[in-house]
């Protein structure tokens, strides 16, 4: 492997409660791929959403993360100090943007967004920002899901990049943190129907997007994501080794993994071993005593 400081990886977990395996396993994956390309790993804190943050999550994700060997190469980036950015963009933005003031309700019956507002150009208080789509046609090549072709105005519709509440949408902040010096984002297919969005805005800002690669998401048996919501269970970093083990059994990399590795050996066994092509299609579903 050479090292290439241009390779740029992340993990960007919100900060919305304590890491759990799904998350071990989209964070462990971003790092073995970019680590094995050469590159650097950077660990990026999404905190934009006060109102879904959960006290002490921050320092929660990072203690769990420093306990499993994953270190970040770059200091610790928080999307809350990006915000003279985030403004800059959304002022790039505006000759495409419009101001809605659609209420929930009045959506629910739209699959994608029809358009009622577009003619509001000019900023109205408690509104949303959106961008205008058009009938722009996003493909992109997906090291894990192969070439992807969507066509934004029929599937996504006009995009919120400003909420109401006045905070940045994940898909704008996203897509400006992403296309600035991140080359590889590694991450869960149920972030994939952003993908295309977020593309289209690195587009209009004249921002070259990342390579993508979505690798499948951990269920519980019955197909339901782990989540915050439903009470995944938080690692213990107490047995950091053991869940790497499981992370690396999940991502289908079975090994010459003994009890006595360390955390440290783990990762660099899975550096040496990652390869997309071997992911399984699906994940083995998650059982806490796994
Ligand atoms: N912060 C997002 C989340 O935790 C993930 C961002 C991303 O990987 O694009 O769901
Ligand atoms: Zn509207």
């Amino acid at each position: 492997m050479v090292p290439n400081q241009k390779l740029l990886g992340r993990f960007a977990p919100s900060p919305t409660g304590p890491l759990h395996m799904g998350s071990l396993i989209a964070a462990v994956a971003s790092y073995c791929d970019i680590k094995q390309r050469g590159g650097r790993w950077h660990v990026r804190i999404d905190d934009l959403d006060p109102p879904r943050a959960a006290p002490n999550a921050t320092e929660s994700i990072l203690q769990t993360l420093s306990a499993h060997g994953l270190k970040s190469d770059l200091p610790i980036d928080y999307q809350s100090q990006h915000a003279a950015n985030y403004t800059k963009v959304l002022n790039h933005l505006a000759p495409q943007s419009f101001f809605c003031t659609c209420t929930r309700k009045q959506l629910a019956d739209f699959a994608v967004y029809p358009g009622t507002c577009r003619y509001n150009k000019k900023a109205i208080e408690n509104a949303a920002t959106r961008i205008s789509v058009g009938e722009n046609k996003i493909t992109f090549e997906d090291l894990i899901l192969g070439k992807q072709e969507h066509d934004l105005g029929t599937e996504f519709g006009d995009c919120i990049i400003r909420r109401k509440d006045g905070l940045i949408a994940y898909n704008l902040a996203t897509a400006a943190d992403d296309a600035e010096e991140i080359t590889h984002v590694v991450r869960g297919q149920d972030l994939y129907p952003t993908t295309s969005v977020q593309i289209h805005l690195m587009q209009a800002l004249g921002l070259t997007p990342p390579i993508y690669a979505h690798i499948p998401v951990l269920t519980y048996a019955d197909g339901k994501k782990l989540s915050k919501q439903n009470l995944a269970p938080a690692l213990n970093d107490a047995f950091a080794a053991n869940n790497l083990r499981d992370a690396f059994f999940y991502l289908g990399m079975h090994g010459p993994q003994t009890e006595s590795w360390s955390v440290q050996k783990l990762l660099a066994w899975g550096i040496t071993n990652w390869n997309l092509d071997n992911l399984p299609a699906k994940l083995t579903p998650f059982s806490a005593n796994s």
